[in-house]
């Protein structure tokens, strides 16, 4: 039986074993997919080790250790290379390789949306994927974190600054890349974010949790369309799927279709 697993901290809220597993089933493969909770300080050096001794196949890093398992493989595959932030990781030979499938996770959630401007929330791991992503479809964008020390990377993505130093203004999309959701916290100030709200088309909250998130209903508060992180994590995870099982690309929909059936 092939195992694999999603790694991440906080980890409870994480529906990849429900979809994951689920498909497992309806193709009858004979893997399991469960979820570890990894401790907040772990390394590149610390998380290679534990794969390799590990019995596990493939693994799905969430939140917060994407950068860290940029660094923890032997090899890293096409978009990672840009991003150098992946969610999977599959074992081969020895050898663990990288992919990211949350650019393709977003990208396909905001395809249908006409955009031309954007504001990320956050300079995270995930927010590096969305940042590539819009700049694919080549939306114009500005990234916002509450801290200096991760903004670097998104100069080449757009103008980023410090959440203190945002200004009012009309965005097409807003996206919600920061983890505020999961501590039920809102990534700016209320009052700073009702406005922002009230300029744009669409807000994304990429997280997700069993009842709205606060960013989603303040959206609603403001008549504003919210999507959250469930489409992307089916289609990221999708994509996942096809990688840890070799599965033709061609199946892409039809797995995309199984997860989204179970979490109905
Ligand atoms: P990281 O830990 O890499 O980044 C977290 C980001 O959130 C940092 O920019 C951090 O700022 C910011 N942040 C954390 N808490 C707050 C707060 N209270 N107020 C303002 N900013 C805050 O996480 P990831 O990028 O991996 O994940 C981000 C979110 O995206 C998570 O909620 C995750 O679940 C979700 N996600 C969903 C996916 C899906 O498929 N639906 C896929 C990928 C991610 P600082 O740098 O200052 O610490």
């Amino acid at each position: 039986m092939k195992i694999f697993a999603v790694l991440g901290n906080p980890i409870g809220h994480s529906l990849s074993p429900q979809i994951h597993n689920y498909v497992i089933k309806k193709l009858q493969l004979d893997a399991i997919y469960i979820k570890l909770l990894l401790p907040l300080d772990i390394n590149s050096g610390f998380l290679r080790k534990f794969l390799l001794d590990s019995d596990i196949d493939g693994v799905n890093i969430t939140i917060p250790f994407k950068e860290v398992a940029f660094n923890a493989t032997n090899q890293n595959i096409g978009i990672s290379q840009q991003a150098q932030a992946i969610n999977t990781i599959l074992k081969n030979d020895g050898n663990l390789i990288g992919y990211n499938t949350d650019v393709l996770g977003f990208q396909k959630c905001l395809e249908k949306y006409s955009v031309k401007s954007a504001l990320i929330i956050g300079a995270g791991g995930s927010a590096r994927s969305v940042a590539i992503a819009l700049k694919t479809m080549g939306v114009k964008s500005t990234i916002v974190n509450r801290s200096s020390k991760k903004l670097d990377f998104f100069k080449s993505y757009g103008k980023a600054i410090l959440s203190k130093d945002i200004e009012i203004r009309q965005y097409d999309v807003i996206v919600n890349a920061t983890s505020a959701s999961l501590s039920n916290i809102l990534p700016l100030e209320k009052a700073i974010l009702k406005n922002l709200f009230l300029e744009s088309k669409l807000v994304f909250d990429l997280a997700y949790l069993k009842d709205e998130t606060i960013f989603c209903s303040l959206a609603r508060e403001c008549n504003i369309q919210c999507l959250d992180g469930r489409d992307m994590l089916i289609i990221q995870g999708a994509m996942s799927f096809i990688y840890f099982h070799k599965l033709d690309i061609a199946m892409l929909d039809n797995i995309v279709s199984y997860m989204r059936d179970s979490l109905i």
